[in-house]
């Protein structure tokens, strides 16, 4: 079988990739195994070296990598520079800190003579998505290999270019064969890759149908996982808010990446009293971002990454309208080549309209109106995701009530859902479990070992 990577600003196809044979997948797993023992024995500061010389090799890399991720998903090609500068602080990041991060511990209260260390779980699986293809990797790698581990990589088909530019990265940067590896491999093969008694663990982050189904496996072998799964992100603008601040970050987050990040801002929702005014502010900044070639340094929002996913953004859209939405820009794809959706908004959305139940992943905004702060906490919290949330409004004391009352992962006040490698990064409920980034994130693919010492 072959993969194939399609450019979607033309929807020609750029290159067909094979997929690796069964002999292949077993020897790359035989030597993550067998290079876990090596691994696992170095020191931290052997690790950070390997982990710094891999940054490096990004830092010289960053224009074809950047390029490449254009050509396979689409964002522009601004966003896709920064996308690998971003890998390289979070290489740096565990680089100087996994050290103290898996220092041994003495709890409090616990013997004197016990201890507690943090050891290496062995080969993990990694199932990645398109949508930032270098940054979920190197997020999920750089802590997991810093503590010990080894890695395998089943990216997303349509980005089986960055995936392999990625294996190239790591070998380019010296670090022994088997502790990175790309597997160029379709989905159906995730499952048996779950079930090696080798592999030890396994991080997906995609979509909630790929979640449930590799938590499923990964549950019935008793492996440890951590799901990064969608969003709906709600962003409560209350009625004492800096409205013009308040729109321009909403849209900044909306258009992102086209609209295709899981923390972008998808739900706004308005009290009444600032509705008129963040209407009007949202939708010029929405209708003002210029859609077109994500080579051109101008655009700012590039093509959907597939056909199919633009399809269903339109199903959405529609759906919402037929049910009483009202579109206030955009709302149809762009004619032409290339899978382009025109930049929309959506506004008196409610219950019953997939804009409000659903994620959307494109370049949409669905304004839901409420009364007050309470209703705004209320339908913030009906939905099955818990991701991220923000909360614009001048008073600390308001956003402190909101922030403790809403079920996400990260509540941010005045200012965009970002993530940092210093924080910890994940959802709650149908949003997944398990984090990654900061502290948390090394300490998720560790055996926490108790040491009795008589
Ligand atoms: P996806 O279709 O679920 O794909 C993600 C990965 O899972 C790909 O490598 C895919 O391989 C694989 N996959 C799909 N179905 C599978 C199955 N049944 N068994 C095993 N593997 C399977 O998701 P996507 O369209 O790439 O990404 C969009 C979704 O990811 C959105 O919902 C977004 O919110 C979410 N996301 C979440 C986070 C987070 O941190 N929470 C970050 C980014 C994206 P193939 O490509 O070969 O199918």
């Amino acid at each position: 079988m072959s993969i194939a990577s399609v450019n979607p600003s033309t929807g020609r196809t750029l290159r067909t990739h094979r997929e690796f044979t069964p002999r292949k997948v077993e020897a790359a797993v035989s030597r993550a195994w067998a290079a876990f023992g090596d691994w696992r024995a170095r020191s931290f500061a052997e690790r950070s070296r390997a982990l710094m010389r891999v940054s490096a090799v990004l830092g010289r890399r960053v224009d074809p990598l950047a390029r490449l991720a254009t050509d396979e998903m689409g964002k522009p090609l601004a966003e896709a520079r920064a996308e690998v500068e971003k890998c390289r602080l979070a290489c740096a990041y565990y680089s100087r800190r996994a050290r103290s991060f898996l220092a041994d511990e003495r709890p409090p209260g616990s013997p004197p003579w016990s201890r507690v260390v943090f050891e290496p779980l062995g080969p993990i699986l990694a199932v990645m998505p398109w949508n930032f293809p270098y940054w979920q990797v190197f997020r999920a790698a750089a802590p997991a290999l810093m503590a010990g581990n080894t890695m395998l990589l089943k990216h997303a088909s349509n980005v089986t270019g960055c995936a392999r530019a990625i294996g190239e990265v790591f070998s380019e940067a010296g670090l022994p064969d088997g502790v990175f590896t790309t597997l160029v491999i379709s989905s159906g093969r995730v499952a048996a890759l779950v079930a090696d008694p080798r592999v030890r663990a396994v991080t997906l982050t995609g979509s909630n149908e790929a979640g449930a189904s590799v938590a499923a496996q990964a549950g019935a072998s008793m492996k440890k996982g951590v799901f990064e799964l969608g969003g709906s992100d709600p962003y409560i603008i209350l009625g004492d808010a800096d409205i013009a601040r308040a729109a321009e970050a909403c849209a900044a987050s909306r258009l992102i990446n086209a609209g295709q990040s899981c923390i972008a801002a998808k739900r706004f929702i308005v009290v009444r009293s600032a509705l008129g005014a963040f209407e009007r502010e949202f939708t010029a900044r929405i209708a003002a971002a210029r859609v077109g070639d994500p080579l051109d340094p101008q655009t700012q929002v590039g093509p959907l990454a597939r056909d199919d996913l633009r399809r269903e953004l339109s199903r959405q859209v529609i759906g919402s309208v037929r049910r009483g939405a009202r579109l206030l820009v955009g709302g149809h794809p762009i004619d032409g080549p290339g899978f382009f959706f025109a930049p929309t908004v959506l506004t008196g959305v409610g219950k019953g309209m997939p804009a409000y139940a659903e994620e959307l992943f494109g370049p949409v905004g669905a304004i839901i109106p409420v009364r007050d702060e309470a209703e705004a906490v209320r339908v913030a919290n009906d939905s099955p995701f818990g991701l991220g949330a923000a909360v614009f409004t001048r008073s600390r004391k308001a956003a402190e009530r909101v922030a403790a009352r809403l079920e996400a992962g990260a509540v941010f006040a005045n200012d965009f859902v970002r993530s940092d490698p210093s924080l910890p990064f994940g959802g709650v409920k149908q949003s997944g479990h398990g984090r990654e980034l900061g502290p948390q994130g090394i300490r998720e693919f560790v055996n926490a070992k108790t040491l009795w010492m008589r």
